[in-house]
């Protein structure tokens, strides 16, 4: 599909005006990405009480005040001797914005460093968590509309990785190649950039993660569940509103099936294929570990009530979407033997990547053969396509 490049709307840096702090040199020491008890420690090292710990948390993650000049908590003086000793908040910043016609925004978000990671914003979501029951934990049992707020729920799809090495041939991503690992406070930072941007109040707006934009979270598993231990215990985000999905690092599930209850996201696998031959050529880590091997470890996740787990397909016209393609779907989701469901994904076209588009006729057929074989599948709404922000097309797209 051609870009209709009338549809890249960047806005102007004035809209982003206050958002954020100036990044500053990369020797200046980030205060986010720390825990209260990594706060007390640094607080008590500068001979200041342990209690300032808490009360640094409360400024960085509930507050969500970019700046230290704003944090009236603190003393001024306290303030300037942070500031001396190169203390910052160090919060990654949105650095651009790009907003789709159907209103979801792409940014780029800035690192200390100056690289730059994507992160999406989709109001009302992707229909992504269609059908994985979490619609009955609002708080009142049905969704109102926030005062002042356009959307009645959102989706972030967050980075893990700078580029991406799995190399999966449809993702744009992959053209990238892997150029770093994020840390903790930058994969949580970009929640925080954007909860911060749209005025999210935790706890009363309805708000999901889903790990599945630039890179693979389980090849940078320790920054990525420090980051979700930020998200649950400083943010005070539900990890039953969080999704992680993997292209299939056996290792990685296996460790993540050992996280406590309190802490775990959702678990989604990027499956995209009926079979290792297949799967084997669009996705090369499938050579290392096989299908049945990635199912034998989603089998050790104990879930939660109501929690399924969640297959990701994408859908390459006359490569993946055929009907015999979705009857072998539906026997490798039910030898699981756990609640699952499918999500599909229409592929989304992307420069220098040669498959195509189905057509909806295959898509519908496809979902309906797997329902029919008893297994729920949804179909996920692209979103953002004209702003380069849908699933597999997140590569730093800056052109207009
Ligand atoms: S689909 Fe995900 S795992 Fe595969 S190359 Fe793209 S970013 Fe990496």
């Amino acid at each position: 599909m051609k870009r209709n490049s009338n549809q890249l709307v960047r806005l102007d840096d004035s809209a982003l005006a206050g958002e954020s702090e100036a990044i500053s040199p990369a020797s200046a020491k980030p205060l986010f990405g720390l825990d209260t008890v990594s706060l007390a420690a640094r607080m008590i090292e500068m001979g200041e009480p342990a209690w300032r710990g808490p009360q640094l948390a409360e400024a960085i993650y509930r507050q969500r005040l970019p700046e230290l000049s704003e944090f009236t908590t603190l003393s001024k003086s306290l303030r300037q001797k942070l500031a001396v000793e190169g203390w910052q908040v160090g919060r990654p910043r949105i650095a651009q914005v790009f907003r789709s016609v159907d209103g979801t925004e792409r940014y780029l978000v800035e690192c200390q460093d100056g690289v730059t990671v994507e992160t999406v914003w989709m109001p009302d979501g992707d229909d992504g968590e269609a059908g994985d029951g979490s619609e009955v934990d609002d708080a009142d049992g049905e969704l109102k509309e926030r005062a002042g707020k356009s959307w009645r729920r959102a989706t972030i799809c967050v980075s893990s990785q700078v580029g991406c090495a799995v190399n999966c041939q449809f993702c744009l991503t992959a053209k990238l190649g892997l150029q770093r690992n994020l840390t903790a406070g930058e994969i949580a930072g970009q929640v925080v950039a954007v909860l911060d941007r749209h005025g999210v109040e935790v706890g009363r707006d309805r708000v999901n993660l889903v790990f599945m934009g630039m890179g693979e979270p389980f090849l940078n598993y320790d920054n990525f569940m420090a980051a979700v231990t930020l998200l649950v215990r400083e943010v005070e985000l539900s990890p039953q509103r969080m999704t992680v999905s993997t292209s299939g690092i056996v290792p990685g599930i296996e460790r993540f099936a050992q996280e406590p209850a309190d802490l775990r996201p959702k678990l989604a696998i990027s499956l995209n294929a009926p079979d290792d031959r297949v799967r084997d050529e669009l996705m090369p880590i499938n050579r290392k570990w096989r299908i049945e091997a990635v199912i034998d470890a989603v089998r050790g996740v104990k879930l939660r009530p109501r929690e399924r787990i969640t297959f990701e397909y994408v859908l390459l016209g006359g490569v993946t979407d055929q009907p015999e393609h979705a009857l072998e779907v539906a026997r490798l989701v039910r030898r699981t033997g756990l609640p699952a469901k499918v999500n599909l994904i229409a592929w989304n076209p992307g420069p220098g990547i040669a498959y195509t588009t189905p057509r909806p006729e295959a898509v519908e057929a496809f979902r309906a053969t797997l329902v029919d074989q008893g297994i729920p599948a949804y179909l996920r709404r692209p979103r953002g396509r004209d702003i380069y922000a849908a699933c597999g097309q997140l590569k730093r797209t800056v052109e207009e």
